[in-house]
């Protein structure tokens, strides 16, 4: 028998709110099973705001990623690579699979390798040029391999080409949607200042705290609905008539390079799925 506490995920963004937007409803829905759940930025995102940057903004959002985990109780790390510094590369790559065997996952999150982002992309690909790697002993050698093999799986996205994110499991989050909009507003430099900024809308930001909570809340639910509608079909076919009308949802594509998300490794890695 397992122990919950002994089942481990792995979120591994290219930045430190990635993870968040990606997967924080499924880490609220694990932290309540008792898992351990870590939510990796492979960025310090020293270059995210308009205004500030370099060791002030990497430092504030280290502490921003670092409130996010405590919303949920869960663990923390921001690799002090800056922006657009990321490269798939050897170096890189034996530090990815240190920090991997470290915390000894059942299941890895991250990127698909195909997006606009080099920081996202080469995230992508390090996990996969990890994914043999992490249990071969005489690789990183100082460092334990695990016996045991992980599932990887991607975070969704819109992107069509080459092919078009796939889910392979669907989650009704709407329990917990508002805890993970909690921890997507302790991103303050990105949601109510970086973001709206790059978007050309930082007026639309009310100044009131609460009333830019309310904000938030409202333009999070939205694109969590949509979400939800993209995978709407898989929903269904996971939860049945409630899959037709859940609200939010999160979904997820396996990595064909990790283990294989069997039936009873599906049970256990998403014991909130019927
Ligand atoms: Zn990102």
């Amino acid at each position: 028998m397992i122990a919950v506490e002994d089942i481990r995920i792995m979120a591994i963004g290219a930045h430190p709110d990635d993870c968040e937007l990606k997967a924080g409803g499924c880490a609220a829905l694990w932290a309540e099973c008792g898992y351990r759940v870590l939510f990796v930025s492979m960025t310090n995102g020293h270059t995210g705001h308009y205004a500030m940057g370099g060791g002030p903004l990497a430092r504030r959002r280290r502490d921003e990623a670092a409130a996010a985990a405590a919303v949920i109780g869960i663990e923390s790390r921001v690799v002090d690579i800056n922006n657009g510094e990321l490269m798939p590369d050897l170096y890189t790559r034996k530090l990815l699979i240190a920090m991997i065997r470290e915390f000894s996952p059942d299941l890895i999150l991250t990127h698909r390798p195909n997006d606009y982002h080099p920081d996202h992309r080469y995230t992508s690909q390090l996990v996969q040029d990890c994914s043999y790697q992490i249990n071969v002993p005489h690789f990183v050698p100082l460092t334990p391999a695990p016996m045991k093999r992980c599932v990887i799986m991607y975070f969704s996205d819109n992107f069509k080409k080459p092919v078009p994110f796939t889910p392979d499991i669907a989650v009704d989050i709407t329990p917990v949607v508002d805890k993970k909009i909690a921890m997507v507003a302790c991103h303050e430099s990105q949601v109510y200042e970086w973001l709206p900024w790059a978007d050309g809308n930082l007026s639309d930001v009310p100044k009131d705290a609460a009333e830019r909570y309310a904000w938030l809340t409202d333009k999070q639910r939205q694109r969590y609905r949509r979400e939800a509608d993209l995978c709407r079909e898989k929903l269904v076919q996971i939860y049945g008539e409630k899959g037709g009308t859940c609200e939010f949802a999160e979904s997820f594509e396996v990595c064909e390079y990790g283990a294989r998300l069997t039936e009873e490794a599906k049970k256990r890695l998403f014991p909130f799925v019927p």
